[in-house]
C-alpha cells in the first residue's frame, strides 16, 4: 500500500518533492521495488542475484575470462587486436537483467539516493588500484539530455566515489558537445558517432597535466565512450586514464 502511494505521489510532485518523499516513506529496493531494510540499498534477495565481476579479467579492459589464462596480466582478444586509449577499466557487476533494472531505476526513476551504493561497489571493484593524486571525473551528458533527465547519473556516482576516497572531483572538466544516440551498434559505429563529441574546458587544462584521471560511468558497453574521453584527456596532457563503471556488458 505504502509503495503504491509513494509511486503515485512521486508522479505528481517535483524532483525535490520526490526526494523529500523518499526520506519520509519506507525505503524501496532499487531493483525489485519491494521494501528494503535500508534506504539506498537493494533487498537481500536482489543482492544475492547480482553477478560480481571477479578475477581473472583482462588486465586492460577488465573483461572477465571464463577460464584462468594461467598467465598473469593477460589481455582479452579485443585488447590484443587493438589496445584501448585508456589505460585500464574495471567494473563491479555484469550487465544482466538484474543489474540493468537497478541502473535504469537510478537513471530514469529519480532514485538518486543510490549514488552512494554504486560508489561503494566501485570502491570494491577498484581496491587494488593506486589512486594517489588522481582526479575523479564523470562521463558527461549532453546538455539536452541533462535537461530532460535533470541529473547526470555518472556524475552522482563519481561525486559520491570521490568523497568516499577523499579525492578531488571535477564534474565539468569534459563537455559533451555532440548529442549522440544512446549506446547502440558495435565499437566501430560507436567510435564514429563519438568523433568530436567531447571537449575539455580550457580553464582546466593546466590542472591535470601528468595527473591520473579516474573516469566514472554507469555502464561499459563497447569501451568507445571511455576511449573517446581518454583520447582527448591524453592529447591534452593527462597522465593515465582509468575507467570505473558499475556494470559491464560481457
Ligand atoms: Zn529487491
Ligand atoms: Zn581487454
Amino acid at each position: 500500500m505504502a509503495l503504491i502511494l509513494k509511486t503515485d505521489l512521486k508522479r505528481h510532485v517535483s524532483h525535490w518533492g520526490a526526494k523529500v518523499l523518499d526520506h519520509l516513506l519506507p525505503p524501496r529496493c532499487l531493483s525489485c521495488g519491494t521494501g528494503a531494510q535500508d534506504a539506498g540499498r537493494v533487498c537481500a534477495d536482489c543482492w544475492k542475484k547480482l553477478t560480481f565481476i571477479q578475477a581473472p579479467v583482462c588486465r586492460c579492459c577488465g573483461y572477465p575470462f571464463d577460464f584462468d589464462p594461467l598467465m598473469e596480466n593477460s589481455l582479452c582478444g579485443s585488447c590484443c587486436v587493438k589496445i584501448p586509449t585508456f589505460d585500464l577499466a574495471r567494473s563491479a557487476l555484469r550487465y544482466d537483467d538484474d543489474s540493468r533494472r537497478m541502473i535504469l531505476s537510478f537513471k530514469h526513476g529519480d532514485r538518486t539516493e543510490y549514488a552512494d551504493f554504486f560508489a561503494q561497489l566501485l570502491i570494491q571493484a577498484s581496491h587494488q588500484l593506486d589512486m594517489s593524486n588522481a582526479l575523479v571525473i564523470p562521463v558527461p551528458l549532453h546538455k539536452q539530455r541533462l535537461r530532460k533527465r535533470r541529473y547526470n547519473q555518472a556524475a552522482l556516482i563519481a561525486k559520491a566515489f570521490a568523497e568516499k576516497k577523499a579525492l578531488p572531483y571535477c564534474p565539468d572538466m569534459i563537455i559533451r558537445e555532440k548529442h549522440t544516440p544512446p549506446q547502440q551498434g558495435n565499437y566501430t559505429l560507436r567510435k564514429k558517432n563519438l568523433a568530436g563529441a567531447f571537449r575539455i574546458k580550457d580553464k582546466y587544462k593546466n590542472d591535470f597535466q601528468g595527473r591520473k584521471i579516474i573516469l566514472i560511468d554507469d555502464v561499459y558497453t563497447t569501451g568507445a565512450t571511455a576511449g573517446a574521453c581518454a583520447r582527448i584527456l591524453k592529447r591534452s596532457g593527462s597522465g593515465p586514464v582509468e575507467i570505473l563503471t558499475v556494470t559491464r556488458i560481457c
